[in-house]
Formats: C-alpha cells, structure tokens, sequence
C-alpha cells in the first residue's frame, strides 16, 4: 500500500512538471502502459491469495483512475496554454503609435537656389547647366586662369586625373554656353562646386550661381550694379536694402567688384556675423575680360559682358541666419525639419 502510494505521489509531481505533450504522452506510458510500473502491479495480483488480490486490486485501479484524470487535465491545460502563447504572439496591440509617412520638404539650399533661378528668370535670364567634372582648360585656361596660378594647386582643386578636375566654380557652362550658342546671351549657371576645403564657412562641396550677359548694348558697369542691387532687394524682401561695390581682382573680370549689402540681422547697426561693420559681404561680379571673350571669337570691342557669382549656401546662411555651413549637410532631422 505504501510504494502505491509514493508511486501515485511520483506521478503526479511528474506530471505537473512536464510542459509538452509529447514528455506527458512518455511519462503516461511509464506508468500506465503495457510494461507501466502500475500495469506490472496488476500483473502481479495473479501471485497473492484470493482475499488480499480484491483489495490490492481495487488499490490499484483507484491510483489509476487518479493518475488518468490527472493526465487528462495536464492535456488540456497544455493545449490552452499552447493557444494563449498562440493569441499573445499574433496580438495586434491597438494602444501602439501608428508608423509615420513624414511630410518630406525641400531641403534650405535647393529652395534658395530655386528662389535665386526664379528671381533671375524674373529679370530675363535662362538657367543653362553643364558637367561637374570639367577638363582644365574649361575650368582655369579659358576664364583666363593661368597655370601657375595658385588656384589651379593640389591643395585648392580636387584632380580626377591629370587636365582632369571636378569643376571649381560654375564659370566653364559659361564658356560652354559662348561656344554653342550665338549673341546676345543672358544667363545663369547653377550647381555644384567642388573645393579643398572645410570650416565653418566652407564645404568641400557647395553650390554656385553665376551669372554672364553679352551683349552689344545694355551692359555696363552701371547696368551690372543695378542689376544686382536688384536681385538683392528682391531676394531679402528689403525694398531699401544698401549695396555697394568694392574694387576688387579676378582673372576673368576687369573691372572686378566685390558686391555688399547693408547687414539685414542688425539693419546696419554691426553685429556678430557681420564682424560689426554693418555690412555683408555677398557675391563678386565685374566685366568680362577681353582675354576670355577673344579666344572664343568674340570682338571685344563691340560686345561687352558682364558676370557674376554667388554662393548659394553664404545667401541661405544670411536669409536663415544659420551661423555654421555644415549644419546644411550633417543631415540631421531636428534642423531640416525648420524648414518645412
Ligand atoms: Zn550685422
């Protein structure tokens, strides 16, 4: 009666441990199957004498009865178990955020080199485009650079190979545009640049627009700075903006200016970004230079042109008042987002 008992004990403590159906379905054949410890037991009543075999029988059967319906319990509480498992892990969880289609927007370069193409356009100019990677001589030879001029230097110009650089500024779809187009022109080139340089005012990639009109009449000194005082106005919404233009040197110009506006964060007062002299520097300009208009068989006594360029981060930097020209191109979601 004892090792009936601790058998039933056993058992039970078993089943209760085990998790799957396949170790109950095992452990249910240890004891109840055709060579199960209590099977056995019930094999060996034929050896007792007749009165004690009812009794122990009876025993038997009753540990039986108990052992199947806790089998029988076990089953189902696996399989329930099994099926909450099932429901937890193809649960739709309402309460959770949905995920965001954010709004995209234009990134702050591209509208102000949008706002500049459709101030220009506005004035008469068409938008012309060209190569990023340019051959030297379209890029320094042409525009009057010479060779041993220090811009054409390693440390100042990035050389795929030799006579072979990613364009310095966008002056070569200017000669270009000479080349494959008659006179009169008037044009913008916007794009890409591509300098040896980083800090916070340069990048080695950054974008330009410049500008050229030839023509035989109409351009002058006085029509280039009315024009671009123009520009200015518009492009600030400041109809009393102040401008003026200092001398200065370029290989492709003469005369060469260097245009200013009156500093639209102080209104002209000074102030930290424009070292407090009230004035900011925004773009170079000047009449182009006979010795870039002749090679292309252009009389230079007879037609006069007048060009320009300026960076489109140093306006976007002015108009946003966004103090570090890298923030333009970290890419980072919390400054873009600014200017949706
Ligand atoms: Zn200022």
């Amino acid at each position: 009666m004892q090792v009936l008992m601790s058998l039933q004990e056993e058992a039970l403590a078993l089943f209760a441990r085990l998790d799957t159906p396949h170790a109950l379905e095992e452990a249910k054949a240890r004891y109840l199957g055709k060579t199960g410890a209590l099977t056995e037991r019930l094999k060996g009543l034929s050896v007792l004498p007749h009165e004690e075999r009812k009794s122990a029988g009876a025993a038997i059967n009753q540990v039986k009865g108990i052992l199947e319906r806790a089998l029988q319990q076990r089953r189902e509480a696996l399989v329930q178990a099994q099926q909450e498992r099932e429901l937890r892990a193809s649960a739709l969880d309402v309460t959770l955020p949905g995920r965001q289609h954010g709004r995209g927007a234009t990134h702050p370069v591209t509208r102000t080199l949008e706002r500049i193409e459709t101030l220009f356009r506005s004035l008469g100019f068409e938008v012309a485009e060209g190569p990023e990677v340019e051959s030297d001589d379209y890029n320094f030879t042409a525009l009057n650079i010479p060779a041993d001029h220090p811009a054409r230097a390693m440390h100042d110009t990035f050389y795929l190979a030799p006579g072979v650089v990613l364009r310095t500024h966008t002056s070569p779809v200017q000669v270009r545009y000479l080349k494959s187009h008659g006179l009169p022109v008037r044009i913008i080139a916007p794009g890409r640049v591509f300098r040896c340089d980083s800090d916070v005012t340069h990048t080695p990639m950054f974008h330009q627009v410049e500008g050229l009109w030839v023509a035989e009449e109409g351009v002058s000194l006085a029509a280039l700075k009315g024009l671009l005082s123009e520009f200015m106005r518009h492009f600030f919404e400041q109809e009393d903006l102040p401008t003026r233009f200092r001398p200065s040197f370029f290989p492709f110009t003469e005369p060469s200016a260097e245009m200013d506006i009156g500093c639209v964060i102080c209104q002209g007062h000074g102030c930290r970004v424009c070292s407090h002299t009230g004035w900011l520097e925004v773009l170079g300009c000047g009449l182009v230079h006979p010795n870039v208009l002749e090679p292309l068989g252009i009389d230079s006594e007879r037609y006069v042109g007048l060009a320009f360029g300026l960076g489109v981060e140093r306006l976007a930097m002015i108009r946003y008042g966004v103090d570090d020209l890298r923030t333009f191109y970290e890419n980072d979601l919390r400054f873009l987002k600014h200017f949706q």
